[in-house]
């Protein structure tokens, strides 16, 4: 990436504009977090409805410290631990952050990203930058340049760093005294920050109803052509359905187009082709639906199906 690039993008986001960026979990959108006017836009672009806070993206401590008031020392082992990486930690904000990032929220969620473009965007740009993915709210998420164009054609600029290498959202976590809640499940899973935190009570609120976060709506990450679990592979599929599956195998179904995530079910390359592979069955014209195969809920299999639930739900729910 050529140094005025991110220049140019750094100019952007100062005068109040909009920049697409690549981390490595998906691409984002982002906007001067600490400009009320520029992180409207966001949601504006997005059609993201305003009760769905952002995530802050950071690249030093120091940082951390301005967007917080003090962090706990638990807050800063996990910080260390997983930190540049796809972990959000949801912490108490301080005056400096606007009410709109947060959705009025008294917490954000903060995060530094571990892909040098984003990270040197944050540096150049001299602020924290408030990004949600860059897609229209409730679509598929992108994960490369071209993803962003499809969908957000009106954004100022993109730093196009080729595809995202990990392919899915971060995990967010709360802490609150003894208890860390994963608020969504993502690359980063319950057994490693388990080991991080020793001691401490650690949960999904996928399988505990107790804690609802904003945002984490039954749909989302849908793509605009139906999508459907594939339940069994040897059943009769409609007329130009696309099967995406995660590892070869002796009997495919018949159907007009196969991708495979993965070989051999390696979670790792499920989750990075996985929105990619969406994609590809929603730009291809000869697709009228698209059947996907489910993962075991293990380890990033956890994080894997919820986005596969959550694009299937407008469609499983109608059928
Ligand atoms: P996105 O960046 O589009 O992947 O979505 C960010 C998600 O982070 C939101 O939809 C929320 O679920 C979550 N989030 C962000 N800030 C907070 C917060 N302060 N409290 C709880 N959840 C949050
Ligand atoms: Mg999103």
């Amino acid at each position: 990436m050529e140094n005025n690039q991110i220049q140019t993008a750094a100019r952007i986001i100062n005068e109040g504009g909009l920049v697409a960026f690549p981390t490595e979990t998906v691409y984002g959108l982002g906007a001067n977090a600490l400009n009320p006017i520029a992180v409207a836009k966001i949601f504006a672009l997005k059609e993201r409805p305003s009760f769905d806070p952002l995530i802050v993206h950071i690249a030093s401590y120091d940082e951390l410290k301005t967007l917080t008031n003090k962090p706990k020392d638990l807050v800063l082992k996990l910080a260390k631990k997983f930190w540049p990486g796809p972990l959000t930690i949801v912490l108490v904000k301080s005056n400096i952050v606007p009410d709109i990032v947060t959705s009025g929220l008294p917490t954000v969620g903060i995060r530094m990203p571990d892909n040098e473009i984003a990270l040197n965007l944050i540096r150049a740009s001299k602020c924290p930058i408030a990004a949600p993915s860059a897609n229209k709210f409730g679509n598929l998420s992108p994960v490369s340049a071209k993803h962003v164009k499809k969908q957000l054609p009106g954004v100022d600029f993109i730093l196009d760093g080729g595809k995202s290498k990990i392919g899915i959202e971060s995990t967010i976590v709360t802490l609150e005294g003894n208890i860390c809640t994963i608020l969504r499940p993502g690359k980063i899973t319950i057994d490693e920050i388990n080991d991080a935190l020793h001691g401490i009570f650690v949960f999904n609120t996928n399988k505990s109803e107790k804690i609802t976060a904003p945002g984490l709506l039954k749909s989302h990450y849908s793509p605009t052509k139906p999508l459907y679990l594939l339940k069994e592979k040897l059943v009769q599929l409609p007329k130009k359905s696309g099967v995406i599956l995660h590892g070869a195998c002796d009997n495919s179904p018949k159907c007009e187009k196969i991708i495979f995530t993965s070989q051999n079910n390696n979670q790792l390359e499920i989750a990075a082709n996985l929105f990619s592979s969406l994609h590809a069955m929603e730009d291809d014209k000869h697709i009228t639906q698209i059947f996907i195969e489910p993962v075991i809920e293990e380890g990033l299999g956890i994080a894997i199906m919820d986005r596969i639930k959550k694009a299937v739900y407008k469609y499983e729910s109608i059928k």
